[in-house]
């Protein structure tokens, strides 16, 4: 009688303490996103939208589809949603142009595709993915990216699809503030040719996704940051940095990009886990430190095959979401 007791109390235990699993993570961008900048119209409108994206990546994997194409059916909503810097949304560069970069990995065979620095795909996402899949190239640039698109039959738009008020807006916002800080610069910093001024509200979006057969994938898009000069490209499209997915894990960021390439964050993680036997929480968070220390921020999703994530970020908030094996949806965006 006491073995059964005992046996029961296991069960129960087991039961009451067991992971939750997770199959789908997103995120829709970190920075200043703090309840005092939010009305309840736009905050609602960020949940939808965000909550929209989860069930269309939640809803492939459903039906058996991969890792990779639940990342797609993500990715696609946030892109052509207004809310978020990546499709339509997209930030403005100095010369006042949507300038995109997407990528995916597939962590099952590690194939990987980008595009960088492009005006006219509507979803870059889809042209990171027909990179992975039918080129046997990882990364596409500008012009060339473009003409791969059309041939691969992707929807080109003229570039005036991206432009929106808010994005312009910031623009204007950033350049005013760049004008102020140079007229207060001595002459040197003024023609040093690095100096210019960027905004810290980094709304790229990512998802990471665990398919039924166990095979992770990742992928990021993003308009980059706000006043970006000279082509800059930024952690999004770059394998290892912003994007990175093997058989353990799978992992998408957002931030200062700069800070994230040189950590070779997304990367970085994954080692810490093959390497150093470190778990997903412990990786992502010592890796987001070591950014922070470098002077950088942001956050960052990520989804071992265990179903286990983490989302740490060092900005005042993050959009972000998760839906677990039985689908049940929670979507955050404050600390
Ligand atoms: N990481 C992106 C970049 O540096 C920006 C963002 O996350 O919003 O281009």
């Amino acid at each position: 009688m006491r073995d059964l007791t005992a046996f029961i109390l296991i069960l129960i235990m087991n039961f009451t303490f067991a992971q939750k699993k997770y199959v789908l993570v997103i995120h829709g961008g970190a920075g200043s996103v703090t309840k005092e900048n939010m009305t309840p119209e736009k905050e609602n409108a960020y949940k939808e939208k965000l909550t929209e994206a989860l069930k269309a990546g939640y809803t492939e994997l459903q039906n058996g589809k991969t890792s990779a194409e639940a990342v797609q059916s993500a990715i696609v909503i946030l892109e052509d949603s207004p809310l978020f810097n990546a499709g339509k949304g997209a930030v403005f560069t100095n010369e006042g142009k949507n300038e995109l970069d997407a990528s995916i990995m597939s962590g099952k065979d590690k194939s990987a595709g980008a595009v960088a620095g492009v005006h006219t795909i509507k979803n870059p996402i889809k042209a990171a993915i027909a990179v992975m899949q039918n080129s046997e190239h990882v990364m596409l640039l500008g012009k060339g990216a473009e003409k791969f698109a059309k041939l691969q039959g992707l929807e080109i738009v003229n570039p005036k699809y991206f432009w929106t008020e808010n994005a312009w807006e910031s623009l204007q916002k950033v350049k005013q503030r760049e004008l102020e800080k140079q007229k207060k610069i001595s002459e040197h910093e003024k023609n040093y040719p690095d100096y210019f001024e960027i905004d810290h509200k980094f709304g790229t979006v990512g998802c990471v996704a665990l398919d039924q057969n166990g095979n992770i994938a990742a992928g990021t898009s993003t308009g980059g940051m706000t006043n970006k000069k000279w082509n800059r490209i930024g952690d999004a499209p770059i394998i290892g940095a912003g994007t990175y997915a093997d058989s353990e894990v799978g992992i998408s960021c957002t931030g200062w990009g700069e800070f994230f390439i040189r950590a070779t964050a997304a990367r970085t993680i994954a080692a810490k886990m093959e390497y150093q036997n470190k778990d997903i929480k412990t990786a992502a968070q010592e890796t987001l430190d070591e950014i922070e220390k470098m002077g950088g921020n942001g956050g960052l999703i990520a989804l071992d095959k265990n179903g286990n994530i983490a989302m740490p970020f060092n900005t005042q908030g993050m959009f972000r979401g998760t839906v677990s094996e039985n689908g049940e949806i929670e979507v955050e965006m404050y600390k």
